[in-house]
């Protein structure tokens, strides 16, 4: 589903390499985990996927059901499934909640060639998701991510996911800022939508979202580059002893 070759990448006009060719391969159904110290290139890598401007792929290809990715605006990434949460949720003031997801799920709708839903058909679908995340209809009605706790924020973006429902969704760092019970909560939404046609990639610093989303597959990166792939067993050993035995690898 998702294949990324000897990926090569850096930010902006500094030349420097962020992303120093990174290696990765997710088939449908599974979970893959991508921990990593601060500075690794794990949002690089998620921007990246994402589309974002002034991220510039220099060498390596991005492929998404076996087409190159790298060609496509983030519009038609998100059109063709992917789902980035970000680690920092985008503000939107003047915008409510509930107006942007009808219109993220009807522009996404219409490019699948199927038709707006009703608004009684959206409401009793936003509810229903809305309920399962803590999500009150009053935090619907305020203006998205404006103000929201961080809980709040990365519940919302679960929630924009679960309305989506994307092939592939890539999760940076949703963890962070996330006490046990909005962890729960978060980590249970994201267990809903696993299923044998979907892929989640899932970034976090921490292990311990991991005791909640249990991942296939797990990978270390360092400095730019996959140093190490195991089960979620390496989750625990990273969390055992640190990253102090991986950080010196990618040099
Ligand atoms: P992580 O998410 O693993 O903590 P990032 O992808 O945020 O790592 O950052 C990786 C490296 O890229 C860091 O050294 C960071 O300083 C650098 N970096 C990130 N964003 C930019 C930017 N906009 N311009 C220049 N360097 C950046
Ligand atoms: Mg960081
Ligand atoms: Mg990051």
């Amino acid at each position: 589903m998702l294949e990324i070759k000897n990926l090569h990448a850096h930010v902006g006009d500094d030349e420097t390499e962020i992303l120093r060719g990174v290696n990765l391969t997710v088939k449908p159904g599974e979970v893959h985990a991508i921990m990593g110290p601060n500075g690794s290139g794990k949002s690089t890598l998620s921007y990246i996927l994402a589309g974002k401007d002034d991220y510039e792929v220099t060498e390596g290809d991005i492929l998404f059901n076996g087409e190159s990715m790298l060609e496509m605006e983030p519009d038609e990434r998100a059109a063709a499934g992917l789902f980035l949460a970000f680690q920092y949720p985008i503000e939107i003031p003047g915008v409510a909640t509930m107006t942007f997801l009808k219109t993220a799920l009807n522009a996404q709708r219409k490019a699948r060639g199927e038709g707006e839903l009703s608004t009684p058909e959206f409401m009793k679908k936003v509810k229903e998701k809305a309920a399962e995340l803590n999500i009150t209809m009053d935090m619907l009605k305020r203006p998205l991510n404006v103000g929201f706790s961080g809980g709040e924020k990365k519940r919302s973006e679960i929630l924009q996911m679960s309305l989506l429902e994307p092939k592939l969704c890539i999760m940076d760092e949703t963890d962070s800022g996330l006490d046990i019970d909005a962890l729960k909560i978060v980590a249970d939404g994201v267990n809903r939508l696993r299923s044998p046609d979907r892929a989640m990639v899932v970034i976090t610093h921490y292990q311990r979202l991991l005791d909640h989303i249990v991942p296939d597959v797990v990978h270390v990166l360092s400095r730019g580059r996959i140093v190490k792939t195991g089960g979620k067993e390496l989750a625990l050993e990273l969390e055992k002893n640190g990253y102090a035995d991986y950080v010196g690898q990618a040099a």
